[in-house]
């Protein structure tokens, strides 16, 4: 079943007349259903179920495209990782848990007029922002109880 978000990614790369091998779908896929907000290995690995000759290289370079396209968002992180999101290209706050790195996605409407705000504010012209609240997601607290290890 495609998504519409599919389709319009598929869309976004056949107008600027890229090529669009089976493996490259893949990846589109994946980066259009996934609320987990994966990594270029995760999807890699994801992929490999399918087609066991895609190369990481293949998953790299069209994440990368997309991001640069501004149709997939990048969070990086201080360690160097970075995870995407395909479903929601533009800047949006995340949850992320320091224990097993899940991120997920957050609604919070106070946040949503923060970038016109700021730049009218202070006569910076806002062009992106990035809003994380990093913890322990509720898994992890409850594993945290039985397991008892909270050492980073
Ligand atoms: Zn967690
Ligand atoms: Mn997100």
């Amino acid at each position: 079943m495609r998504s519409g978000r599919l389709e319009e990614l598929i869309t976004r790369l056949r107008e600027r007349g890229y090529r669009l091998t089976p493996q490259r779908i893949g990846v589109l896929e994946i980066l259009a259903v996934s609320r987990g907000h994966p990594s270029v290995e995760s999807i890699y690995r994801q992929l490999r179920e399918r087609y066991p000759t895609v190369s990481l290289a293949t998953v790299y370079n069209t994440v990368q495209l997309l991001r640069d396209m501004g149709e997939v968002l990048e969070l990086g992180f201080a360690d160097g990782s970075s995870r995407y999101d395909g479903k929601r290209p533009m800047p949006h706050p995340h949850l992320v848990c320091t224990r097993c790195g899940r991120i997920a996605d957050l609604d919070l409407d106070a946040t949503s007029g923060l970038p016109a705000e700021v730049g009218s504010m202070t006569g910076w012209d806002v062009t992106s922002h990035r809003l994380d609240f990093f913890g322990r997601c509720p898994m992890c607290r409850a594993a945290r109880t039985t397991v008892g290890d909270d050492s980073h």
